[in-house]
């Protein structure tokens, strides 16, 4: 773990409740920053770590940015807010980002007595069958799955239904947040500056300039 990272992991010194913000970022836009910010409230959470994937093991279509500007946009895009660090653990571990490897991190540097919760788009959540280790995962963090109203909340039951043995036990391991801003997507996004559209308001100031200046998802 270099300085940086310490630094982050001590920022806080007391924290009991740590929010791990899992996702591609490609790019952040104001519904991850709301769903953060949402999440560190109606969960009292200590700390948000955003933490943008590296290399993420699902994706191979060739529309992401590189992980230096996602990082970097994502940095900027919360550079603001005291709650909220950026992590570059994925970045600096090889090969593919695996959630099981960030959550084992995360454990060790913590301990057994801080609850973390692992804070993604419900729709990756439910993919989670699929991704490595899923019990192990399970068992090291709580998981807040984003939705944006309407969603099909039934899909998040069944998955609930097939991973625990009770709806109790599920009910304390996976919880369903609505973000109405999460009508913003990043893939609107991409789709809107490909086709020339405006992406202002949708995405803090800096990283509407960020995304003009290098030229991203032309
Ligand atoms: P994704 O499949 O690109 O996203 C699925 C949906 O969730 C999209 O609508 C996306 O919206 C939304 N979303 C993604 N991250 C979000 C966040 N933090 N807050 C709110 N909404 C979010 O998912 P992804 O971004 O690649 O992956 C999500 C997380 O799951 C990452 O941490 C990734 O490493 C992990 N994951 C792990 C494995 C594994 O270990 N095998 C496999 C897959 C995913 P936007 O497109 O607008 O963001």
């Amino acid at each position: 773990m270099d300085k940086y990272e310490n630094n982050i992991y001590k920022a806080k010194g007391k924290a009991r409740r740590v929010g791990i913000m899992g996702g591609t970022f490609n790019p952040i836009h104001h519904g991850h920053l709301v769903t953060a910010q949402e999440a560190l409230s109606q969960f009292n959470l200590d700390l948000v770590i955003f933490i943008p994937t590296a290399d993420p093991p699902h994706k191979t279509d060739g529309s992401i940015a590189s992980m230096e500007d996602r990082y970097l946009m994502t940095v900027i895009a919360t550079a603001s807010n005291n709650d909220f660090f950026v992590s570059r653990i994925e970045i600096n571990r090889k090969g593919k980002s695996y959630t099981i490897d960030t959550v084992r991190g995360l454990r060790s540097v913590y301990g057994k007595e801080v609850s973390l919760y692992f804070i993604t788009g419900a729709d990756a959540i439910l993919e989670i069958l699929t991704w490595k280790n899923t019990e192990e995962i399970i068992s090291l963090a709580k998981f807040i799955a984003a939705t944006r109203p309407g969603y099909n909340l039934a899909k998040i039951e069944d998955l609930k239904a097939k991973l625990f043995k009770n709806k109790r036990e599920g009910d304390d391991k996976i919880f369903i947040m609505e973000v109405p801003a999460l009508a913003i997507s990043s893939t609107d996004i991409r789709n809107r500056v490909r086709q020339k559209r405006p992406i202002d308001y949708l995405v803090p100031e800096e990283i509407s300039h960020y995304i003009i200046k290098h030229g991203l998802y032309k």
